[in-house]
Order: C-alpha cells, then sequence, then structure tokens
C-alpha cells in the first residue's frame, strides 16, 4: 500500500467507529481496519448503550436511524440463591419521555454496522476482514503506520489509534500494556433468546419501545467472582453470564453450563419461557479497574476502549468509556497534527482529556471495587444462600413466632459467617465504592 494516512485506526468497534467520524468530519484522512467480514461480526456484549455519549459524537443519530432495540424504562437487580432471589428495580417516568434516550440496547452486528456507515458518510475509509498483525516504527522506536495481513500490506500513518478491544496483541507490543491476568479478565458467554414482541412486552410489563434491565449476582457463578444478565431487546433477550478468568481456572467451572443453570432458575425461567435460541457467543472483557489502566499514548499511537483496559465493572459500562475515549482520542489526534508533533508529548491531551471526564475520575473513585468482589467470594455463596434461607423462614406461615424465626436465621448466619467477617464485610464494599 503506497498511499499514506495521517490516521490508522484498529478496530471498527465503538472506540474505533467514535474517533474516525470525528475526524472524517474534520476533513483528516483516515482509514479503519476490520478484522471481522463487516463491523459487528465478531463483537458481542450484553446490548446497553448510552445515548449521551453517542450523541457527542454523532447528535442525530436518531435520525440516522440508529437500530435501538429497546429504550430502558426499568432497571432491576437480583441477588439470587439457588431457589429463589430478591429483586430491586427501579422505573421511572422521566426514562419513558425526556430521559428516553439515556439507555437502549441494541444488537452489536447491527449497531456496529450503522456506526461504521456513518463514519464512511463522512468519508473514512473501512476496510474490512483485514488483520493488523504489527505496528511499523522508524528508527527511533516511534509508531509510523500499520502492517496488515494483505501483499503489500504496509501503510505510513502519522498517528496509529488501538481500539482494537480486550484481546489486543498489539498494546502488548507497545509495550505499554502487558498480558491482562486472569483476575482483571472476565469471560462472560450470551445466548439471544427469541421471542415475540407482545411476549416481551407483557412478560416485563412494558410498550412495545420500552425495556428492561436486569443484573444478577449471587449464587448463579458457583462461588466465582461474577455477574449475569438479562437484557430486552424488540423481538429477543440478551441473557449471559460470566466470571473472573482466574476463578475459572480455579473452579474448573463451564461457562455455557453455568448459563444453562441460569436458564433454569425460578426468576428467569418464566421470562423466557418457549423462546427460541437464535446464537451463542463468548468474549472476554476488562475487569481491573484502575489500577489496570496503562500509560494510553506513547510517540505516533494511542490506546482507547476495552484495549486500554477502560471499563467500569460496578456500573457494567464500557462502551460509553469506549465512545468517549475515542472521541478524546480525536481530538487529541486532531490537536497533535494542527501543531505538527505526534509525539507522546504531542499526543498527551488525550490522556488530560480522560482525567478531566467521567471516564478516569469513576475507575479512580471505583479503584478497590475489583479487589472487593475478589477477596469475597462469600458474596457469590454463602451470603446469597444465608438471605434466601432468611426470607424463606420468614415468609413460611407454619404456626412458628418471628421471634424464634429470627433466632434460628441469626444463628444459621453465625454458624456461618462470624460478625467480624460480615462487619469486614460491610466496611470493605462501602469502601470500595465510596
Ligand atoms: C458479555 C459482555 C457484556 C457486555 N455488556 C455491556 C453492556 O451492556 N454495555 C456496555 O456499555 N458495555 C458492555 N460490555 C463491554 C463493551 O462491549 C466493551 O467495553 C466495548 O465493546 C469496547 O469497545 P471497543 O471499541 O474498545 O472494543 P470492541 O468492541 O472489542 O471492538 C474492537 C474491534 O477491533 C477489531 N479487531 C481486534 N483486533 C483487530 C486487529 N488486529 N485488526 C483489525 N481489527 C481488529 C474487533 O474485531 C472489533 O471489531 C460487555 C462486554 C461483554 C464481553
Amino acid at each position: 500500500m503506497s498511499e499514506t494516512f495521517d490516521v490508522a485506526i484498529v478496530g471498527a468497534g465503538p472506540a474505533g467507529i467514535s474517533a474516525a467520524c470525528l475526524l472524517a468530519e474534520k476533513g483528516v484522512k483516515t482509514i479503519v481496519f476490520e478484522r471481522g467480514e463487516y463491523p459487528g461480526s465478531k463483537n458481542m456484549f450484553g446490548g446497553v448503550l448510552y445515548g449521551h455519549d453517542l450523541a457527542q459524537v454523532l447528535p442525530d443519530y436518531l435520525e440516522r436511524k440508529c437500530p435501538v432495540e429497546r429504550y430502558i424504562l426499568e432497571t432491576r437487580l437480583w441477588y439470587l440463591s439457588r431457589d429463589g432471589g430478591y429483586n430491586l428495580s427501579y422505573r421511572d417516568r422521566a426514562f419513558a419521555d425526556k430521559l428516553q434516550q439515556n439507555v437502549f440496547t441494541v444488537g452489536r452486528a447491527k449497531f456496529d454496522r450503522w456506526f461504521a456507515e456513518q463514519a464512511r458518510s463522512k468519508g473514512a475509509l473501512v476496510v474490512c476482514a483485514t488483520v493488523v498483525t504489527d505496528l511499523l516504527r522508524d528508527g527511533r522506536g516511534r509508531v509510523t503506520g500499520v502492517r496488515v495481513d494483505r501483499p503489500q500490506g504496509e501503510l505510513a500513518a502519522k498517528v496509529v489509534l488501538l481500539a482494537d478491544g480486550i484481546n489486543s496483541p498489539l498494546a502488548r507490543r507497545t509495550g505499554l500494556r502487558p498480558e491482562p491476568k486472569p483476575e482483571h479478565v472476565a469471560l462472560a458467554v450470551k445466548e439471544l433468546i427469541e421471542l415475540p414482541e407482545e411476549v416481551i412486552n407483557a412478560r416485563f410489563n412494558v410498550e412495545s419501545e420500552q425495556g428492561v434491565t436486569t443484573e444478577i449476582l449471587g449464587e448463579i457463578t458457583r462461588g466465582m467472582n461474577g455477574v449475569a444478565f438479562l437484557y430486552t431487546n424488540r423481538r429477543s433477550i440478551s441473557l449471559g453470564i460470566g466470571a473472573n478468568l482466574a476463578d475459572f481456572a480455579k473452579h474448573k467451572a463451564r461457562p455455557y453450563e453455568m448459563l444453562e443453570e441460569l436458564k433454569e432458575h425460578p426468576l428467569v425461567a418464566p421470562l423466557i419461557r418457549e423462546g427460541k435460541s437464535k446464537e451463542y457467543l463468548a468474549h472476554w472483557l476488562p475487569e481491573g479497574g484502575y489500577d489496570t489502566v496503562p500509560r494510553l499514548c506513547g510517540d505516533g499511537f494511542l490506546l482507547a476502549g476495552d484495549s486500554a483496559m477502560l471499563f467500569n465493572a460496578l456500573h457494567r459500562e464500557g462502551s460509553n468509556l469506549a465512545m468517549t475515549s475515542g472521541r478524546f482520542a480525536a481530538e487529541a489526534i486532531l490537536d497533535a497534527l494542527n501543531r505538527g508533533d505526534c509525539s507522546a508529548r504531542g499526543l498527551n491531551g488525550y490522556v488530560e482529556r480522560l482525567q478531566e471526564s467521567y471516564v478516569l475520575q469513576d475507575l479512580k473513585k471505583y479503584r478497590r471495587f475489583p479487589a472487593f468482589m475478589e477477596n469475597h467470594p462469600e458474596l457469590f455463596s454463602s451470603l446469597p444462600s444465608l438471605a434466601g434461607f432468611a426470607a424463606r423462614e420468614m415468609l413460611t406461615v407454619n404456626g412458628v413466632p418471628k421471634k424464634t424465626k429470627q433466632g434460628t436465621i441469626w444463628k444459621a448466619i453465625r454458624s456461618r459467617m462470624p460478625l467480624m467477617q460480615l462487619l469486614r464485610l460491610a466496611w470493605e464494599a462501602w469502601r470500595s465504592v465510596r
């Protein structure tokens, strides 16, 4: 390839395409490489996308017919024992009118394709079915372009943006991001379950464009640090479960078996009954938080999105951090190109923007959260089991006085969880999110 580009972007996910839209809009010569046959063909996520961050890139995303599945009206949090569970949920009229576009579900195959089309329409070149295999460097080690798996596959670019996701050998090759440790990565599987639109509306008590998200914790991950989710799409439900990679290795658990078990759970089964399984997908996600975020730019390159380990594990936010880091990367690249300085120093405006925004501020706020989850397996074993036992005991009307029941519950708790352990758990939980 003899042509030279201002910017080469690796990956047509939310981070890469956000940057491509903004750069192309400003007339910067931009090329995006995507290994999938089409953008989104290799990607999966739970399904929640954030209108605010998308609107910063494409204010008219609705007029451009963004493929929204359902606007989220209600958010649920379930804490499950093997046979039952607690349900905390919040529904608000505002999410049906003025905040309608706050959070909505999308499918990656449709969304990524649509998003890449918007970048194309602004002038970016998006090249699919092409893997970037290496970074080109000059004699001083500065990144000067990319090598792709095509004949004469060397392409020069003033700046390279790595937006290639969590599994990024290229990020490792920059020397900035080591191979993520298993305890800093989760593996998740998801099944898309097809159901008629009216059935979903009735089961979730919503109207056609409205949806519900459910985050699920408890015994369902068999004592492993993990989480499950159940999100509504227009004519399907996304049901997924994941856990820490290190825990999967330790427990020798199989994610697909866990998903099958989840489908049988009494809170889940009625919601997916008679649904048709449409697809099964698996993916990694970064969960190490602030302390695993690497240096974010070097001479001639930057890292954005999952490639930079930007994921908020507590709030399950990733796509918004990806879109916003892609946007900040584009802004910093524009400044650097204008100044003619694409060194690490010239690109450092990217890091400053991230530090001043919610992206790094939120990750910093929750920097203790990943370790808290890792150090408290009881959150996924004895605690939900005891919580389930307590609720069943109190709700069973069998002639036993409530005071006696309280005594039974307290005894069960004390026998499986010493008071000091409970107090430590509460204190560390508070510290991890304060
Ligand atoms: C199970 C699961 C559920 C999730 N649920 C949510 C959710 O509901 N909401 C949310 O906000 N976030 C969620 N996330 C996180 C979210 O998916 C990511 O944070 C987000 O997709 C990151 O975007 P990205 O552009 O950085 O990377 P990606 O979306 O991973 O995109 C990277 C792109 O780069 C391409 N690529 C990789 N290597 C190369 C290469 N060498 N050459 C060319 N192309 C390459 C890939 O094919 C891909 O298209 C979830 C993640 C998982 C795994």
